[in-house]
């Protein structure tokens, strides 16, 4: 069978494909480590104009009260006692990054390194992230980096389905004062929360969906990726179609 594409779409499939086979080789040879990124990016993420984010639906905080509006919101969760998570805590992990973020993601939980230092994504998977993350061009403090639970759950199970109903709220206002151009879901938990619906990752990754206007890329959780490598080609599918929608969102 033949598929008609015009001259423009072949070779930009083509592209996509060289880049496909260089990482893939890349990640199932010799491990992420020696990725450098594939996905040519000429100049950083535009900045936002106004109260208009590039590529996002109307924001409803403006541009210059973001980063105000996460420090506030993260003083209201200081001490918080509403899950049985704040028990085993040594640090409520509230989220890091740019406020301005055009691309945020969202994991799980805490692990120990996290709760010890208080920041998201600092143990070995944080370095696999990281890796991810300048794979699309972009540093990690130009995103967001956030979790579904704010405290570490013990023995870093599965938050419960309670623990998550009282500390989604959180992140749903991270997420609606950020206003991301695309928000990048790591494992279940994460895309579970975002998209209320339960389904194995291999059936929701690969898919775009939204969260109330926003797109949303489910992908595998960096610490699933580091126990199953062969994993990482379709994580690095993923990272095409979020690199695509970044671009889309940039070109608008
Ligand atoms: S996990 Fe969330 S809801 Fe539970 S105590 Fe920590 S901040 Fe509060």
């Amino acid at each position: 069978m033949r598929y008609r594409t015009n001259g423009r779409e072949t070779e930009r499939l083509a592209e996509q494909l060289r880049d496909l086979k260089v990482l893939c080789t890349s990640w199932q040879f010799t491990g992420i480590e020696t990725i450098t990124p594939v996905i040519p990016r000429s100049q950083p993420p535009p900045p936002r104009a106004g109260n208009e984010p590039v590529g996002s639906p109307q924001t409803s905080v403006p541009h210059e009260s973001r980063h105000h509006a996460l420090a506030e919101l993260s003083r209201t969760i200081a001490g918080c006692r509403r899950c049985r998570l704040s028990e085993g805590r040594t640090h409520i992990v509230f989220g890091d990054g740019n406020a301005e973020a055009a691309l945020v993601f969202v994991g799980e939980g805490p692990g120990s390194e996290e709760d010890i230092q208080g920041l998201p994504f600092v143990g070995q998977a944080g370095k696999l992230l990281t890796k991810m993350i300048h794979s699309l061009g972009y540093r990690r403090e130009e995103v967001y980096i956030c979790n579904v639970v704010k405290c570490r759950p013990p023995k870093n199970r599965t938050p419960f389905a309670d623990e998550v109903a009282l500390c989604s709220p959180f992140l749903f206002q991270q997420l609606e004062i950020i206003r991301p151009s695309v928000i990048c879901t790591l494992g279940s938990c994460a895309t579970e929360t975002l998209l209320q619906r339960k389904s194995p990752m291999n059936q929701l990754r690969g898919r775009v969906f939204t969260w109330r206007g926003i797109p949303v890329v489910p992908t595998f959780h960096p610490a699933y990726l580091l126990r199953s490598p062969l994993e990482k080609k379709k994580a690095w599918e993923d990272l095409l179609v979020l690199s695509d929608l970044l671009e889309q969102g940039s070109a608008r």
